[in-house]
């Protein structure tokens, strides 16, 4: 990477928001990953330059919201890191539509609806994702999903300008959307909600949360359901069946709480990770002939 390059990076988002060879294992849930050259942590007035100064010098930039969903490689990632960060400015109300800036967590804007007595968002509100990787994602839970929700979407797009995409635009699907092959940067999100009962919207966000908190293995850093839901099964019965409950490969391990969790048990590399999760697609393929597809995103150098 250029000197230059770095310098003007530095000048353009401020010396301090600029970390070089930082480790990824800082920026994930799964508390694994190798350093990124560098690591940007932009406010939303300095993305767009900071997109068209990458682009400029031909440096790739990987976008990274809370990294709840991400396996980054022991050998780290190559070229620039930006950050979404959280800015508490940028939560809006307007009726029962609330527009968030895109590093958001679910969790602030779930509880920004509840104070404004809006409903719809419940369902969200213990993904521990920040907002504008729940729309690449199209994350969802008991019963709900993002698209249920979103009514547009403002991105910058590769040459750091601004669009704004209407909910068919996105292209949600499954655990999909359009951002990530058109090489988007979603800023901030725009939601339709609808007026509710306060004390029934809390009430709702309590149960799912201590849902949660009894069937998820919490207590251990991972990136939620490590597979996609194959069609006609449930990821984590074919994992139970084919004997890998508390399965152990390193520090990875196969939770023994919920068999669709890989976890990192103690000290785990992301190798070890990577070679439980190619074990277990393995192991469930040769006994059940279903093929389990990573709902976790695997990122940079092995
Ligand atoms: C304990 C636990 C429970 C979970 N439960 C659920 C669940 O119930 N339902 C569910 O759907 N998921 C769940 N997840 C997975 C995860 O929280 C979601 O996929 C979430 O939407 C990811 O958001 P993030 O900000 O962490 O994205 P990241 O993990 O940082 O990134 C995910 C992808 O989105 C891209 N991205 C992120 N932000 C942007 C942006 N602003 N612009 C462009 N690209 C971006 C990244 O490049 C990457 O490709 C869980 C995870 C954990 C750890």
């Amino acid at each position: 990477m250029e000197q230059q390059f770095l310098e003007e990076l530095q000048h353009i988002a401020g010396t301090d928001k600029v970390h070089q060879m930082e480790p990824m294992s800082r920026h994930t849930t799964f508390r694994v990953g190798g350093p990124a050259d560098v690591l940007v942590q932009p406010d939303y007035k300095t993305l767009p330059d900071i997109i068209r100064h990458c682009r400029k010098y031909g440096e790739n930039y990987f976008i990274v919201g809370n990294g709840s969903n991400l396996l980054v490689g022991d050998g780290g990632i190559r070229g620039v890191v930006i950050e979404m960060v959280t800015d508490q400015q940028s939560l809006i109300v307007s009726g029962d539509r609330v527009t968030a800036g895109a590093g958001m967590l679910l969790s602030k804007v779930a509880n920004f609806a509840a104070d404004h007595e809006l409903t719809g968002m419940e369902f969200a509100s213990g993904i521990p994702g920040s907002i504008g990787g729940a729309v690449v994602m199209n994350a969802g839970a008991y019963g709900g999903e993002m698209k249920d929700i979103i009514e547009s979407a403002t991105v910058l797009d590769a040459a750091g300008c601004e669009k704004i995409l209407s909910l068919e635009e996105l292209e949600l699907g499954y655990r999909k959307s359009c951002i990530i092959k058109n090489n988007y940067v979603v800023t901030s999100v725009t939601l339709k909600l609808s007026q509710g009962n306060p004390e029934a919207i809390r009430d709702r966000m309590k149960e799912l949360n201590e849902q949660r908190r009894a069937k998820q293995p919490l207590e251990y850093p991972s990136a939620g359901s490590t597979f996609k839901r194959p069609e006609g099964y449930f990821a984590g019965k074919l994992i139970m069946d084919a004997g890998l409950r508390g399965y152990r490969l390193g520090g990875a391990q196969v939770s023994e709480k919920h068999c669709g969790f890989v976890i990192n048990r103690e000290q785990a590399t992301a190798e070890d990770i990577h070679q439980l999760i190619e074990h277990v697609s393995a192991e469930v393929h040769r006994q059940f002939g279903v093929k389990l597809e990573p709902e976790v995103k695997m990122v940079g150098e092995r």
